[in-house]
This record gives C-alpha cells, structure tokens and sequence, in this order.
C-alpha cells in the first residue's frame, strides 16, 4: 500500500486523517509541480470578476478570484506557496496596470493563504482577526505537515507568515472604484476564521472551502494536531445568512464556478447528514455503525460528487457536536 500517490483521487485531509500510519514510511515523489496555479485558466464570472478556475478539479490548487474597480483590484487566496502567488500577482498587475491591489484570503489553509508573502508590499493585505490568529496559531503545524507528509514540500520550502496590513473583526467593505466588496466573518464553520467575500451588487459570492461544487464538504477534524475546530451547525447558518442576500454566482474553494443551485445542494447535504445523525444516535447507534450504515447512504444521494472519502469524517463531526457534545472542543 502506497500511502504517497498524493496525485491520485486521495483527498487531501482524508491523508492527514491518517497520518499516524504514515510516520513509518518515507516521504514520497513531489508533487508540487502538480500544484501550480495554471493563469490560461482565468474566466469572467461577472462584470470586473474573473476567477482562475480549479476546472480540473486538482486536491491542494483553489480558485482564485480577482475583483477589479477604477481603483484597484482585489485579489482573493493566492495558491499553495510563493511560486503559484507570483504567478496570480503577475495576473493582477496585468489587470490593474497602475491601479493599486489588495489581496484577502479566505481562510488560512496552506493552498489558499500561504504565498502571501508574496503579495506584502505589493498589495494592502486584508484579514478577519480570528483568520490573523489562526494563521498565527497553526499555521506552523499546517506547513510541517503538509511539507512533510503532502509531497509538496518544494512548494512550501521559502513560505513565511506575513501579518496583514488591516484586520476586521465581523464586516469590512473595500470601495474599489464603482464595485464595492464586502468581507464578512460569520464566526467559525471550516476553520475558526472562515470569511465570505461577495460583490453584494452582482450577487457574487466566494465561499472558500465553505463550498466545493460537485463534492462533499471537507470537514477538518484533526485530533492529531489539535484542530478539532470545525463547527458544521454555524456552518449551515452561514448558507442561510448568504441565501437572503440572492447569490447568483457563487466561487468555491475547489472545482468549477456554479450557481445558486449549488449552493442548495450544499446545504440540502448537511440538513440531510445533520437529520440522519441526529435521528440514529437518538435510537441509540454508536459511531462506527451510524459511520458503516450511513456512509453508502449518503454517497448514493450523489454518485458524481467528489471527495466522497471525508462522507465518514462528515459523520464524526456531526456525531461529536449532536451526540456527545460534552466532548465537543
Ligand atoms: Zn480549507
């Protein structure tokens, strides 16, 4: 068994879930090269909004969104380590040409915020206070593991954390010249300092890895490294929340541009996993067997989403958080 095909249908998170049994064995090829944001991929989602689109759907390459104004350009998430960043910020200075950039992150997982480095001095960059102390706080141990256990230690060897120029506790808006950009942190959901950034005017919302179309969520659910955090009901909340305001373009952390519908999808997944796990512990199901039943169940629901290896994960979280919420962190 060869735990390093990183290159294959394995999931990110689902290899740190098993990490304990991959001390033994050596670090594997690196894959970093796999990883590199690819700029040909760059498409116009709505009028100043382009994305550099994961259209293949590549574990650890995000999307990246540039919104532009007669102002400046908003650069959001940057890719896995400095070399795919400088890739995005070469495309941000083509699009802004003199106009001044700024650059957020949706969150501080390493493929989405870890060449920011790249951007400091070139870009005010712009983070949500719990994202800033996440970063702070994991972000050393993300980088080791992924360094180490991911193949892509050659993508990571020179990231460095850089502090962000402003911090925001809740909403922040950034006037761009004739489109205005609204950040909003709705409190912790897939990491502690997720935030949604949207051109309320266009109806375009970029969820980060609060979204993935096509797939079933990732749930991080790390006791390993102490990151227990994800919180599954706010999350839900948070498509709530984001639903009144009429999304019609909607960004994903990973995976193709969608829709609205996309979004119901989503959601109608976690009602689903929420119910059924509510339902089966109140009759008395342990994990493993609410794990085994459920599992089958919830991929048959859609059989062309990917990812379909953290449905388990899924499961324990919401069993830890409705059935045994004593031990919840
Ligand atoms: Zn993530």
């Amino acid at each position: 068994m060869n735990h390093y095909r990183l290159s294959t249908a394995l999931a990110l998170f689902t290899l740190l879930s098993v990490m304990a049994c991959m001390r033994a064995f050596a670090a594997g090829p690196d894959v970093s090269q796999e990883k590199l944001v690819d700029p040909t991929h760059l498409i116009e989602v709505s009028p100043g909004v382009q994305v550099i689109e994961d259209r293949d759907q590549i574990v650890l390459v995000p999307n990246i969104t540039l919104i532009s104004g007669s102002d400046a350009v908003l650069v959001v998430d940057t890719g896995l380590g400095p070399d795919s960043a400088r890739r995005v910020l070469q495309v941000a200075r083509r699009l802004a040409g003199t106009r001044r950039l700024y650059l957020t992150t949706t969150h501080f997982h390493p493929e989405h915020g870890f060449g920011a480095q790249v951007f400091k001095g070139e870009a005010t960059i712009i983070y949500n206070r719990a994202q800033r102390d996440e970063l702070l706080k994991k972000g050393p141990a993300y980088l080791r593991l992924f360094s180490e256990r991911l193949g892509v230690g050659a993508a990571l060897k020179e990231v460095r954390f850089v502090a962000p120029d402003i911090v925001y506790e809740r909403e922040a808006e950034i006037d761009l010249g004739g489109r205005t950009v609204r950040l909003n942190h709705y409190g912790r959901a897939h990491t502690l300092g997720d935030q949604v950034i949207s051109v309320p005017e266009q109806g375009v919302f970029i969820f980060g890895d609060l979204l993935e179309t096509k797939s079933f969520p990732i749930m991080p659910w790390f006791p390993e490294i102490q990151d227990t955090d994800v919180d599954p009901l706010n999350w839900r909340e948070i498509f709530r929340t984001v639903e009144r305001g009429h999304p019609q373009v909607v960004v994903p952390g990973h995976g193709r541009v969608g829709t609205a519908a996309d979004l119901a999808a989503a959601a109608r997944h976690l009602d689903t996993v929420h119910a059924e796990v509510a339902r089966r512990c109140a009759a008395g199901q342990d994990l493993p067997t609410l794990q085994k039943e459920l599992t089958p169940m919830l991929r048959a629901q859609h059989p062309d989403w990917d990812l379909p290896q953290w449905i388990p994960v899924s499961i324990q979280v919401y069993h830890a958080r409705l059935c045994a919420p004593d031990k919840a962190p």
